[in-house]
């Protein structure tokens, strides 16, 4: 067994260490004996996404989505919506995330045109939400306790095409208002929690896994793996954010 893992956009969308991520999921497939390799496609580059099983999206600053937009339309686009509609999972974070939407309007008003694969949109607000925060995954999405960093303008909002990813304890998640946290539509996963999401949230990281390897070999049991070093980071995050 393979996954091929995509790292789109590196040299622009990868704020707070998010590439560690992908340290993340080649290290638990390779632990269980799994076989990874994980290819690049900075701007500029063409590719097709087809060949892959996992592809993974950073988060970027306003700065930076305008940045790649032409890029993106320019063949990424098409290539990212065919990925999603075949199934092909999808992490995307923060800037990431904004751009599978319909668009996003920044607080002075400049409007990025994004790929609109997730029926959502995101409008900049004055405030930014800043912060560590916990989410609850839905049970559709494996149902565990996330803890994440979240640094964004945008407020997102879903349509009525998209499920949320879970729903939030504390923090801001989507928007600050309804409660609501990330996206889930076919297999694509987007989050507004930056910086070391997987490793502190292995639970998360294997039910990528097993999306990917289910639809790609039809069946997914990952051995079990020895989290503990993993766990304490996430429940002493926890820990602290309750006691406020
Ligand atoms: N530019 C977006 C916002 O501020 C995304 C920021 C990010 O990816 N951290 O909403």
């Amino acid at each position: 067994m393979e996954l091929k893992i995509c790292h789109m956009y590196p040299d622009v969308l990868n704020l707070y260490g998010d590439g560690g991520n992908i340290i993340t999921l080649r290290r638990r497939l390779q632990w269980r004996g799994i076989g990874v390799s994980v290819d690049k496609l900075p701007i500029g580059s063409s590719a097709s996404l087809s060949a892959y099983d996992l592809i993974f999206i950073g988060g970027g600053q306003d700065f930076e989505q305008e940045v790649l937009l032409d890029d993106l339309h320019r063949g990424k686009e098409a290539e990212l919506k065919a990925a999603i509609a075949d199934g092909t999972t999808v992490l995307a974070i923060c800037g990431g995330y904004q751009m599978l939407g319909n668009y996003y309007r920044t607080h002075e008003g400049v409007q990025c045109d994004f790929i609109g694969a997730l029926d959502l949109y995101t409008v900049g607000a004055k405030d930014r939400m800043i912060g560590n925060y916990v989410f609850e995954c839905s049970p559709e999405n494996g149902g565990s306790t996330i803890v994440g960093f979240e640094n964004h303008s945008g407020k997102t909002w879903l349509g009525s095409g998209v499920q949320p990813l879970g729903k939030v304890i504390t923090g801001f998640g989507n928007n600050g208002e309804d409660g609501t946290e990330g996206a889930r539509f076919n297999n694509v996963f987007g989050t507004y929690s930056h910086g070391p999401l997987l490793p502190k949230n292995p639970a998360f990281c294997d039910l990528l896994l097993q999306t990917a390897l289910q639809r790609k070999y039809g069946t997914a049991e990952l051995a079990p793996l020895d989290d503990a070093a993993e766990l304490l980071a996430h429940d002493e995050m926890i820990a602290r954010l309750k006691k406020g």
